[in-house]
């Protein structure tokens, strides 16, 4: 199971986010708090993130372990955007192990993290030619963002197919996030500026909230929404 954070508000550093957080993914990365699948998330690490100049976001992927990346430390306290998502993983049984398995996986302006696992056999064959990798939380991917309007309901069909399965994910186009718990942890943190959405608070505010397991989260400028999901 790995962990992932996303931003929305005003802009806010890859440090701010990531690396200064005194549990946030860095530290995560091997001491993780809440995380019941696996124990350190060393098998890669990707974060995304939205800028003015072209409406995709950017990605910077990368099978490292994510204490390893030796020039993150001084390049993320200059990237600052207003939508962020990042995370760090722990590779399921027979995953392949190279930076394309690694979340944010993309398609058009949308991106979108994993945390768990998803028998792929119950996932449309129309997903595969889409997906960056074999890997199941890749086809995952390109099976909701073949449709985003559609995630909630998508969600709650592969979970009532494969009833093992774990399906946290988060996802943004740059103005919107939504996530799903199903099976895992996740956190909302309201702060004055944005909202974050993280597999686990990445320190002790005590304005974190739990999301119920089965939620959508939609967090808008607006607000944040939580919504049941319900089998179909
Ligand atoms: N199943 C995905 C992978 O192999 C995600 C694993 C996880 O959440 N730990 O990468």
């Amino acid at each position: 199971m790995c962990r992932h954070v996303a931003w929305l508000g005003a802009p806010r550093t890859l440090a701010e986010l990531l690396l200064e957080p005194e549990h946030g993914l860095l530290r995560q990365s091997w001491e993780p708090r809440r995380q019941a699948h696996g124990t350190v998330n060393a098998d890669g690490w990707g974060v995304g993130w939205y800028s003015p100049a072209r409406p995709e976001p950017a990605r910077w992927r990368s099978s490292r372990p994510v204490w390893a990346e030796a020039s993150l430390a001084s390049v993320a306290p200059h990237v600052a955007s207003g939508c962020v998502l990042a995370a760090v993983r722990s590779a399921t049984v027979g995953m392949p192990g190279d930076e394309s398995a690694c979340a944010p996986f993309a398609r058009g302006r949308w991106m979108l993290s994993h945390n768990g696992v998803v028998d792929r056999a119950v996932l449309p064959a129309e997903a595969w030619p889409a997906a960056e990798s074999v890997c199941d939380s890749a086809v995952l991917a390109a099976h909701l963002l073949a449709a985003p309007e559609e995630l909630a309901e998508r969600i709650a069909a592969a979970g009532a197919a494969d009833p093992a399965a774990r399906l946290n994910v988060l996802a943004t186009d740059g103005e919107r996030l939504l996530a799903t718990a199903w099976g895992d942890t996740l956190s909302v943190l309201r702060t004055p500026d944005g909202v974050v959405l993280a597999s686990e608070p990445f320190d002790d505010d005590p304005a974190w909230c739990d999301v119920p397991d089965r939620t959508l989260v939609t967090v808008t400028p607006d607000g944040v929404e939580l919504t049941r999901l319900e089998a179909p």
